[in-house]
């Protein structure tokens, strides 16, 4: 069972958590608790977003789709970040696909609302430009990553930023959901996958994914692992 979400203690969404409490306060009545099931489609290209998400320990991917055979990942949000910053932008639709890659809780906030707080509490204000801000960021990066860097460095990348976002070192992940993240055939994940599970850096079974040795999937990552985390740290600083 996914860890329930903080109601009236400290948010669990670190970009909630950056707030300060009163205008956390504040925002609490528009916020709902919600449960994200794994592959369940948060918002399809050209749909309205009713909603935008605070994941807690749940992790939303945004997705470029080719078609309905072929995507890639372009972006990664979980604790760090709100699924739907377009709506913050003034845009109601969006080109991606924004699909949850980890089950779990998240927080909701109306469209309508998220816009009315923006434009209304200074800091919530900017801490989402910052936030997007770091988004931007890593969707750059990501897209240069996946162009120039090897498989299994970016496979590393990935897995290391799943880690940091759903908290525990076992996660549900199928090759489909893998080789669509990567963008690349499932044949070509199973051959870097299988190289580090014989590395014992990860288990990986039907459909389950275990983290065995980060500091060594540190060390085959690529540099934009590092650098994305540090942005989006940073964007998360008071201030
Ligand atoms: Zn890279």
């Amino acid at each position: 069972m996914p860890k329930a979400p903080a109601l009236n203690g400290s948010p669990a969404n670190r970009l909630l958590a950056s707030l300060p409490a009163r205008e956390y306060q504040r925002l609490l009545p528009e916020l709902e608790p919600v449960t994200l099931a794994f592959a369940q489609i948060i918002y399809a290209p050209g749909d309205t977003i009713r909603h935008v998400y605070f994941p807690n320990d749940s992790i939303v991917s945004l997705l470029a789709a080719e078609d309905h055979h072929a995507s890639l990942e372009v972006g990664m949000i979980g604790n760090e970040g709100m699924a739907g910053i377009a709506v913050f932008m003034g845009v109601n639709t969006s080109r991606t696909l924004a699909l949850v890659q980890g089950a779990g809780t998240a927080m909701r906030m109306k469209s309508a609302a998220l816009r009315m707080e923006s434009d209304h509490v200074g800091s919530f204000h900017r801490l989402l430009l910052r936030y997007a801000h770091s988004l931007l960021t890593q969707m750059s990066l990501s897209s240069a990553c996946n162009r120039f860097h090897t498989l299994n460095s970016r496979l590393a990348r990935w897995l290391l930023m799943t880690h940091d976002r759903i908290g525990t070192d076992e996660f549900r992940l199928t090759q489909d959901f893998m080789s669509n993240m990567l963008g690349v055939r499932r044949e070509g994940v199973n051959k870097v996958a299988g190289e580090l599970q014989r590395n014992k850096l990860i288990r990986y079974s039907r459909g389950h994914m275990a983290i065995l040795n980060r500091p060594a999937l540190e060390r085959i990552s690529c540099a934009c692992y590092g650098i994305i985390k540090e942005d989006s740290d940073r964007s998360l600083d008071k201030g």
